[in-house]
């Protein structure tokens, strides 16, 4: 670890950024009688001129609700570049949703002359959310819009030093924007400053990242990186929860709204980022409500924030390698990736799936150098007017194809079988077929992937004719389907199906003489929603629903473990 350069810290607190949208809900002023009603939250403390209430990498005590005085809020990145965000006076707040859970802050915030405030800690906050409907609601939107606007800024957070093109950019870049955190990217070869800090570190590898506090990772995990953000929550300790949660997709996520709101202790552990496949939808036109559609990330994105509002607690990126069900100790036992272990006395798997690897010879010399398994904006950025290969012929190779037809020159989609009748939806075979730049391949497969460093040519074979055909070709999108992510279950006991499923509400009232739930698994007190689960409909709707769905299971599994003998 090294600290960056200060030599950029130019302080211009002059003139306020004016480029907020929804500039009155993102900065509301509360009124006298608000804030009447928050003071029982929070206790009062006092600034003097120029004290520090938040610095940008540090952590936060929570929301700062102004009495009297004036804050000047900045922006800083880790580079020490200063941006102007707002002057907040008396009856503003300053706060962002990382202050839900006590995450640190993206911001300096300074007193200008003396400062009273109101300082309300994250379960303070997230009490009064859910206490005080209207006004939490409020709060609630502004906290939300300040995220957004951090992220689209652009001028906050950790700063990506490297090639945009470059794979282990495109990597830290993806898992960032996937967990809704504010960064940005800076190449060397337009930036004095980055090519200035790239010779310091002359010999390391690429890319850098410098974080708000001023230290510098050179290529990091994306764990280490997460750690050092402070993006990971607390370590659970010696915690003992009512529900851990596996999987921070759409069906995790579900399950930890439902399950905290109704009073009960939840960890929700997810291995990447929250909202599993769903994250990786450009658009799901499909779920209720949402007649426009919505992106996977602004979904999953509500139901992050929703389920730490009701007091979920999140460990993400955290991998659970193994689960213990002796229950030796009286409850079950996740092993996670850095040695912790996290207990509960139930566990709700929602693990999904993973996406399938056909095989290709040289695959996996090209995976994130041309061969990708999903299409964000950040790959669309990368195949701008190109020619593509898509494979896959299901609902979300269907939506990558429309999705990547806007940005290349040519998608070619190939499938294996006739047509795509039999696994897509109507309203997307339609939308490819009056897509002029989408032309669909079918019974044809990759044979070959060539190139060195990167991906440059792609050899195809007509499966009808046996010809083989090679294209320059950059970038391959495989939607070739996934696998179930249940290798971590591995030796506890619970019962999968032949393609690795889990198997749930099994037909035998074998457990104590109960009657065994519909999402229980074979192990008592071991449930399982969405795509993890044998014979559910692999939807986000579905997924969603399921997580509702198991916590009338986990109640009544939480109450006979308690009182046994009733
Ligand atoms: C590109 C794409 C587009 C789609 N479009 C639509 C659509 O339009 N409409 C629709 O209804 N459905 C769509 N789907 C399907 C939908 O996304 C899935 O049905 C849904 O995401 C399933 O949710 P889930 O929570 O069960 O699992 P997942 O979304 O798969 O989430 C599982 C999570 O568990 C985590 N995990 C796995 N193993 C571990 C471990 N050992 N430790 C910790 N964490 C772990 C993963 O990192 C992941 O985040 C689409 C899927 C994709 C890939």
């Amino acid at each position: 670890m090294a600290k960056a350069p200060t030599t950029n810290e130019a302080h211009d607190t002059t003139t306020p950024s004016t480029a907020v949208p929804r500039y009155d809900q993102t900065f509301p002023t509360l009124t006298d009688k608000d804030i009447e009603r928050l003071r029982r939250f929070g206790a009062v403390r006092r600034f003097a001129d120029g004290e520090h209430l938040l610095e940008a990498g540090k952590l936060s005590p929570g929301m700062f609700v102004l009495l009297s005085g004036h804050v000047i809020v900045t922006q800083r990145d880790g580079m020490g570049h200063v941006t102007p965000l707002v002057e907040e006076g008396p009856g503003q707040f300053i706060g962002e949703v990382g202050q839900l859970t006590n995450r640190p802050a993206f911001v300096d915030a300074t007193a200008e002359g003396n400062v009273e405030c109101l300082v309300i800690p994250p379960d303070g906050i997230r009490t009064l959310l859910v206490a005080e409907a209207d006004l939490g609601e409020r709060i609630m939107r502004a906290m939300i819009l300040r995220r957004v606007s951090l992220i689209q800024s652009g001028l906050s957070g950790p700063v990506l030093i490297g090639p945009a093109t470059e794979s282990d950019v495109i990597r830290l870049q993806g898992f960032l924007t996937r967990n809704g955190y504010p960064h940005h990217l800076v190449d060397p070869t337009s930036d004095a400053d980055a090519a200035d800090l790239i010779a310091r570190y002359a010999g390391r590898d690429l890319p850098l990242v410098v974080c708000p506090d001023g230290s510098v990772l050179c290529n990091p995990h994306e764990v280490e990186l997460a750690h050092r953000l402070g993006l990971v929550g607390r370590s659970a300790g010696q915690t003992l929860y009512d529900v851990a949660v596996v999987g921070g997709g759409p069906a995790g996520l579900s399950t930890a709204v439902y399950a905290a709101s109704e009073g009960l202790s939840v960890i929700v552990l997810d291995a990447r980022a929250f909202g599993g496949q769903a994250g990786a939808s450009a658009r799901i036109e499909n779920y209720l409500g949402f007649p426009t559609g919505i992106t996977g990330q602004a979904l999953a994105g509500r139901a992050f924030v929703q389920a730490q509002k009701f007091g979920a607690e999140m460990m993400i990126p955290s991998e659970v390698k193994t689960l213990d069900c002796s229950r030796a100790d009286g409850a079950f036992g996740l092993l996670l990736d850095c040695g912790n272990r996290v207990r509960a006395r139930s566990v709700v798997v929602a693990s999904g799936a993973r996406y399938r690897r056909p095989t290709i010879e040289n695959l996996s010399t090209f995976e994130g150098r041309g061969v990708w398994y999903w299409a964000s904006p950040i790959e669309a950025r990368l195949v701008a007017s190109q020619e593509v290969v898509l494979v896959g012929g299901g609902n979300s190779a269907g939506q990558a194809a429309v999705f990547l037809s806007g940005h290349a020159s040519k998608v070619r989609m190939m499938v294996r079988g006739t047509g795509l009748a039999a696994s897509m939806s109507r309203y997307l075979i339609d939308r490819i077929a009056n897509t002029e730049n989408i032309e669909l391949m079918t019974q044809t497969e990759i044979v070959a992937l060539e190139g060195q460093p990167g991906l440059e040519r792609v050899r195809w074979r007509d499966r009808k004719t046996g010809t083989e055909t090679t294209g320059a070709i950059h970038n391959v999108f495989l939607f070739v389907g996934a696998d179930p992510a249940t290798g971590w279950l591995d030796g506890c006991g619970v019962n999968l199906d032949r393609t690795g499923f889990v198997v749930t509400g099994a037909p035998l009232d074998s457990y104590q003489g109960r009657r065994v739930p519909a999402l229980e698994s074979s192990v008592p007190g071991v449930f399982a929603v969405g795509d993890v689960r044998a014979g559910s409909v692999k939807r986000v709707g579905g997924a969603i629903g399921e997580g509702a769905q198991v916590v009338a299971a986990l109640h009544g599994f939480l109450a006979d473990a308690a009182h046994p003998s009733l």
